[in-house]
């Protein structure tokens, strides 16, 4: 396991929601960070089948472009009674007809295939959050770390907080969906802490354990 030994890394994504979040988790280690938006980079096609390979390009081509570790999510939601579907194709299911992202269309969407499989109690509409964070170096060395969090969809959507389908993912053991928490409570976790509830806080300890903590 390679140790991260440098202050400045570059957070390699486009998606402001999921910049954001990992600003805030980064934010109290003392890092300086930069997004692969901010700097202009190309943003790389996911061509991979599984999360890990995607968040291994996304890293790799920051880390090269900008000379620095960089630090990639890649993520989505498995749903069970979908055969994981939407899975590493998450984004795609919000993608509109002139290429922006709609999420309160993907998620009409998820309900839409919940609803013709016939899966409308809690218990038939399991699904988990999936993150994958990898930390790539120019050199092309990289570690990986997964997190997950396991929940239900609901419908309606409830909340306006957090981003993408956080409105119809309640996680187990809430009453609330993500949409409905702040990030505090979302990502339940800051360095020290034993426990984290969000998927991106779960990788994103392990990240802190093994990159960082001596
Ligand atoms: P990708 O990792 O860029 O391919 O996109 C993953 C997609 O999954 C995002 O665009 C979001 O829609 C969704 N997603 C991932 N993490 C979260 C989350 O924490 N809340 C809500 N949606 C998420």
């Amino acid at each position: 396991m390679r140790k991260l030994d440098t202050k400045t890394i570059v957070v390699a994504s486009h998606n402001q929601g999921k910049i954001r979040e990992i600003a805030d988790l980064i934010g109290p280690l003392g890092f300086s960070a930069r997004s692969a938006a901010e700097l202009n980079f190309v943003e790389p096609d996911e061509t991979g089948t599984t999360f890990e390979e995607n968040a291994a390009i996304k890293a790799l081509a920051s880390a090269r472009a900008s000379g620095l570790p960089a630090l990639s999510d890649d993520s989505g939601l498995v749903i069970d009674a979908l055969g994981g579907a939407p899975g590493v194709y998450t984004a795609n299911w919000a993608e509109t007809a002139d290429g922006t992202r709609d999420f309160a269309m993907a998620m009409e969407k998820v309900e839409k295939a919940l609803k013709d499989e016939g899966a409308t109690e809690p218990e038939q509409r399991t699904a988990r959050f999936v993150s994958v964070l990898c930390l790539a170096w120019p050199d092309g060395h990289t570690e990986l770390f997964r997190g997950e969090v396991e929940g239900h969809v609901v419908w309606p959507p409830r909340g306006n907080a957090g981003f993408g389908y956080d409105p119809v993912f309640q996680p187990e053991g809430h009453e609330r969906t993500f949409g409905e928490m702040s990030a505090e409570e979302k990502h339940g976790w800051k360095p020290g802490d034993a426990a984290a509830l969000s998927h991106r806080a779960r990788a994103f300890k392990l990240f802190v354990e093994t990159c960082l903590e001596a």
